[in-house]
C-alpha cells in the first residue's frame, strides 16, 4: 500500500514537471497520465527510475518512450472518447493503456513475441477490456478492424506507409517519428480528401520501425 501510495506521488510529480510544465494542456491526456502505473511496465532492475524524464531499457533493444514525448504525440492526435485507435509497436504497453484511458477502443500490433507476450500480461492484469493485442508487422496496418480515427506510430518509420493512410478514416490524424534527411521528426498528418497533410513538430529519437 506503502509502495502503491509513493507512486501515485511520483507519478503526480512527473505529471507536473515532465508534461504540464512543459506545455501540455490536454486534461484528459494529463488525468491518464496520472492514473496508469508506469512501473507497471518497467523491467524491476529499472523500478526506480520509472517516473524519471527518459526512456528505459525494456529488453529486446526496445525502449519505453519517455513520458512526454508520450504526452505530446496523444496531445496531437486530439483523441475524442468515441474514436478507434490504431497503435504501431505496443512495446511495455504502457502507453497502450494511456491511449484505452482516452479513446473507445485500441488496436496495437507489435511484432517481438517476448514484448508481447509481456504487454498482454501487464495490460490483463489491469483490466482493460478495450485493448486489443495482434503479433505482426505494423507495416500492414490492421484492416480487418478499419478504419481507425487516430494512427500513432511508436517507432521510426523511414516512410509513411499506404496501408495506414487508407486505414485512417476521413479527417483521421496519424502521429509518427519520420526518418528525414536531417534525423527523425515527429510529424503529424490529417487525412483530407484522401490526401495526407503533413506538419513537423521537430526532432526526436525513436527506435526504428522493422520491416517484415
Ligand atoms: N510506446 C511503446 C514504445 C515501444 S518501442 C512503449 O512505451 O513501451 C517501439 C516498439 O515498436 C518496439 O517494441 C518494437 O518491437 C516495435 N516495432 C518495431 N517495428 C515494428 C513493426 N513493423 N510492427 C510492429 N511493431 C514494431
Amino acid at each position: 500500500m506503502a509502495l502503491e501510495e509513493d507512486a501515485t506521488e511520483r507519478r503526480t510529480v512527473m505529471v507536473e514537471q515532465q508534461i504540464v510544465a512543459r506545455g501540455v494542456r490536454d486534461r484528459r491526456v494529463i488525468e491518464a497520465f496520472l492514473k496508469v502505473p508506469r512501473h507497471f511496465f518497467v523491467p524491476s532492475e529499472f523500478q526506480s527510475l520509472a517516473y524519471h524524464d527518459s526512456p528505459l531499457p525494456i529488453g529486446e533493444g526496445q525502449t519505453i518512450s519517455q513520458p512526454y514525448i508520450v504526452a505530446l504525440m496523444l496531445e496531437l492526435l486530439a483523441i475524442e472518447p468515441t474514436d478507434r485507435i490504431l497503435e504501431i509497436g505496443t512495446g511495455s504497453g504502457y502507453q497502450t493503456a494511456i491511449l484505452a484511458e482516452l479513446a473507445k477502443e485500441v488496436y496495437s500490433i507489435e511484432r517481438i513475441e517476448t514484448l508481447f507476450d509481456r504487454a498482454r500480461a501487464s495490460l490483463g492484469v489491469l483490466g482493460y477490456t478495450n485493448i486489443f493485442l495482434f503479433r505482426g508487422d505494423g507495416t500492414k496496418g490492421l484492416p480487418q478492424f478499419a478504419p481507425y480515427e487516430k494512427i500513432i506510430v511508436s517507432a521510426c518509420a523511414g516512410r509513411i506507409y499506404e496501408s495506414w493512410v487508407e486505414e485512417l478514416t476521413e479527417g483521421g490524424i496519424i502521429v509518427l517519428p519520420l526518418e528525414g534527411e536531417t534525423g527523425q521528426n515527429l510529424i503529424r498528418g490529417v487525412k483530407k480528401e484522401g490526401q495526407l497533410h503533413i506538419e513537423n513538430y521537430g526532432g526526436c529519437i525513436f527506435v526504428p520501425l522493422i520491416e517484415g
